[in-house]
């Protein structure tokens, strides 16, 4: 149970400025960058601006500490991941409280998805490390064919602000229990807790330079650690456009596998026989506006049945006019801040265009508490968009409902499927050919039936088309941390 009084004091802290992490030592760059926190717009602390001589020390590093952590055993990292996760649940508070001064997410949000979840990830790899196999190939009687599971090497994974714990831990975890080292890149508005959970791993008993935490600009450090002759590997989670530019430095560089989990622009689509509309206009409106819309799955296409459209937009109205947008920190609010002012800056231009598209804005779409000098936005309903316009197409990453009407199902499936993502999905129907139907017919790695946003460990997530093609979660992802080695042993 959280207490507002001890979050209040963890949030009083003062955080001395902040080095990479690197060969298990805190280290200064040249140059620093500051961090906004989007509660209040103010500068709390710094971290270090990552040059490529940085990344080239965190990688070299990895490298060195390789050899041993491989082939250290599957028994052993288990009870070092083990304990990261102990540690991990036990600075849960102090973690989420790190991160939500860095980018805004409403602490009763964040709690789960960010620390807790960032523990269960690293318990469930520790767990599964040691019930993993290698084979034995089916060959004919005079050869042994054996299939061996060997770790890349040195893994460089890159991720966003949103979520940073949550979707750090999702590549870090699997590539630390499958015997690869990690050189991380944070987002450059989001470092602050991935770098305390890299401290959390040393004391854990993860050998220095086995975990490493380089900080900065995506466009230098991120780079740098992307065009490195060295990495082995880069597991990232973004934006389309930065995943693109990852392809092009791996082919300029050492071909690198490159992993991207990138955006989604994912329909919410309800149907006239849906069985419980209370349920449904309850869930999709926190499946778009929780954590204000920055999240890869947010349902931003809300596509309505004609019949059941007007009682439908009532009831969402209604709903979502209640959430409590505020301080992030504070337990009473429902929608903390937006998490920079650029991308408020963005949010505020997508409604603009939205509007001058032709699209009409039925409630919010309004900076919030601008006293505070906090990013704020109320979460914005738009109506009337057309599969054409901006709002149906681009993701604004932000609280903002785009709502088309449709008539049949065969329109409802062509509008899903009319954008270059593939992420996520939803179907709210009573029948159950009309749900088998959509799942086949919905173009996108997940399709929720009478739900939205169901997550657990245990299963793989992912996007179809431009919504990229790595898995993070479940045991899927081991594959992409783990290279296939055939022995060939003849017997004759
Ligand atoms: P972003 O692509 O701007 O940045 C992601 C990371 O890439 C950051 O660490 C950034 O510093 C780095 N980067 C930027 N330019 C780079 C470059 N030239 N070379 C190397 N690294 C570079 O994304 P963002 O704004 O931080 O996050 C939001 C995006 O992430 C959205 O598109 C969202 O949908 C997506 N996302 C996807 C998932 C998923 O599981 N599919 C989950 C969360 C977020």
């Amino acid at each position: 149970m959280l207490e507002q009084g001890a979050i209040d004091r963890l949030a009083g802290e003062t955080i001395a400025p902040q080095g990479h992490l690197i060969a298990g030592k805190r280290v200064g760059g040249e140059a620093s960058l500051p961090v906004i926190s989007p509660i209040d717009g103010q500068a709390f602390t710094t971290i270090a601006d990552g040059s490529a001589s940085d990344v080239d020390r965190a990688v070299a590093a990895a490298r060195a500490a390789f050899p041993a952590w491989s082939r250290s055993g599957p028994a052993f990292r288990k009870k070092v991941l083990h304990k990261l996760a102990d540690l991990i649940e036990r600075h849960a508070l102090e973690l989420t409280v790190l991160g939500v001064r860095d980018n805004g997410t409403e602490i009763n949000m964040a709690y789960k998805a960010e620390a807790l979840s960032a523990a269960g990830t690293f318990r469930y790899y520790a767990e599964a490390i040691d019930k993993v196999y290698d084979e034995i190939a089916p060959t004919g009687p005079d050869v042994l064919a054996l299939v061996h599971r060997e770790p890349l090497g040195v893994v460089g994974a890159i991720v966003p602000w949103n979520f940073p714990l949550m979707i750090g831990a999702w590549k870090v975890a699997p590539a630390l229990a499958a015997g690869n080292t990690v050189v991380l890149k944070p987002a450059e508005i989001a470092s602050l807790s991935l770098l305390r959970i890299a401290e959390l791993a040393l004391e854990a008993g993860v050998p220095e330079g086995v975990f490493n935490v380089v900080t900065g600009h995506g466009t230098i450090a991120g780079k740098a650690l992307a065009l490195h002759m060295d990495v082995d590997a880069l597991a990232f989670t973004g934006s389309g456009p930065v995943g693109r530019k990852l392809l092009e430095y791996t082919a300029q560089s050492n071909l690198k596998r490159v992993f991207l989990e990138l955006g989604g622009k994912s329909p919410n689509i309800v149907f006239d026989d849906v069985a419980d509309i209370d349920k449904a206009v309850k869930v999709s409106a926190n499946g778009i506006f929780r954590n204000s819309g920055q999240v890869c799955v947010a349902g931003s296409r809300l596509l309505v049945q004609e019949g059941i459209y007007d009682a439908f937009l009532e009831k969402l109205g209604a709903t979502t006019a209640k959430f409590r947008v505020g301080n992030p920190l504070s337990l009473e609010s429902d929608i903390g801040a937006i998490s920079s002012a650029d991308q408020l800056a963005k949010d505020l231009a997508y409604l603009e265009t939205a509007r001058s598209e032709g699209g009409s804005v039925r409630q919010g779409g309004e900076r919030l508490l601008a006293e505070t000098g906090g990013y704020y936005l109320s979460p914005a309903i738009v109506e009337g968009v057309t599969p054409q316009m901006t709002l149906s197409r681009e993701e604004v990453f932000g609280p903002v409902l785009a709502v088309t009407r449709f008539k049949a199902m065969d329109e409802a499936i062509a509008i899903a499927n009319s954008t270059v993502y593939g992420l996520a999905s939803a179907v709210w129907t009573s029948s159950l050919s009309t749900a088998h139907t959509m799942v086949r017919a919905i173009n996108a790695g997940v399709v929720h039936v009478n739900t939205y946003g169901g997550a657990d460990m245990t299963v793989p997530l992912g996007g179809f088309k431009q919504s990229g093609f790595g898995r993070d979660k479940s045991l899927h992802a081991l594959d992409k941390y783990t290279d296939l080695k055939t022995a060939w042993i003849d017997l004759k």
